[in-house]
């Protein structure tokens, strides 16, 4: 048969997307074990079909240790579903650990939160500034040999679910916005549930930059810490809006260090021409000392 489905046997479900589920998948030829997750076209125009498509083409070139690979994509015409194939991650993602420490009441190492904060750093580095070398610490970057010149990735939806870790506890950031950029998805579609990490600026319905991105992550860092996320006190959808455009974050709990309070404060800046891109992120002394560690 010449059928791709018929290349990977299919295993348990493991989550649930907005457009499909997402299946453990086993790779016939060699026994590789992936994740399949499926985008049901029938319930899409035309129009998002094709923002779909130039979504995957983009994420089929993001080949970096700290991004979910894509590996194959296809489609069943017949049953009006698009495929896609990434890297199994088997350690979970990050909202089951926070829900693991609020459960036991325990708090995350800091050591544990300044190693998932580089990774993902290291990821929207990736995205933010391709053709960039990563480069930490404060001596001038090395002139840059490449002349790489593709296009800046931006997440749009960075969240504890969207990152994930595989067996080893390596970060991989996933679930880049494939959903999110689809046409007539306005702010109500955009989020189903309660927007706690919507900056000011997407909350104001001006345009997405990768200092929106900076935002999201300063609200999962300090979801980290915390166990809740930044203005997670609001009751309705206007104070939620009231608080993210005022930026007033509660203190952290003090078990933290006050370098680590300041960069997630930083990054929470209401405006976004004051937030540290993943560029500026990596000169961060703290960021630099773990990169050498795991280096
Ligand atoms: P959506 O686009 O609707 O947000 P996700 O891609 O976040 O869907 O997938 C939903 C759930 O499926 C995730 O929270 C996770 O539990 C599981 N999942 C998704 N991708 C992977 C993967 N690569 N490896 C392991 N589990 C995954
Ligand atoms: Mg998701």
């Amino acid at each position: 048969s010449n059928n791709p489905l018929d290349n990977y046997e299919s295993l348990e479900v493991i989550g649930t997307g907005s457009f499909g589920t997402i299946r453990k998948v086993r790779r016939k030829s060699d026994g590789q074990i992936f994740a399949r997750k499926e985008l049901n076209f029938e319930r899409m125009t035309e129009r998002d079909r094709k923002q779909i498509v130039a979504e995957v083409n983009i994420l089929k070139d993001l080949d970096h240790e700290h991004i979910v690979r894509y590996h194959d994509r296809f489609v069943d015409r017949d049953n009006g579903i698009l495929y896609i194939v990434m890297e199994y991650c088997g350690g979970g993602d990050l909202a089951a650990i926070i829900q693991r420490c609020r459960r036991e009441g325990t708090m995350l190492p800091e050591d544990t939160i300044w190693a998932y904060f580089l990774q993902i750093v290291i990821a929207l580095h990736q995205c933010h500034h391709p053709g960039l070398r990563v480069h930490t610490g404060t001596t001038p970057p090395p002139a840059s040999a490449s002349d790489d010149r593709r296009a800046q990735v931006l997440h749009r939806d960075i969240k504890p679910e969207n990152v994930f870790l595989n067996g080893d506890n390596v970060v991989k950031l996933g679930d880049f916005g494939l959903s999110k950029q689809l046409a007539g998805a306005g702010l109500a579609s955009t989020y189903v549930g309660t927007p706690y990490y919507m900056s000011p600026e997407v909350m104001q319905e001006k345009p997405y930059d990768s200092k929106s991105d900076i935002w999201s992550l300063g609200c999962l860092l300090y979801e980290l810490c915390a166990l809740n996320p930044p203005f997670h006190e609001a009751r309705t959808h206007n104070e939620l809006a009231h608080f993210i455009r005022n930026g007033r974050i509660p203190p952290l709990p003090r078990a933290y260090s006050s370098a680590l309070a300041q960069v997630i404060k930083a990054m929470l800046n209401v405006n976004p021409a004051m937030r540290p891109s993943a560029q500026q992120l990596l000169q961060h002394e703290r960021l630099d000392l773990a990169f050498k560690l795991a280096n």
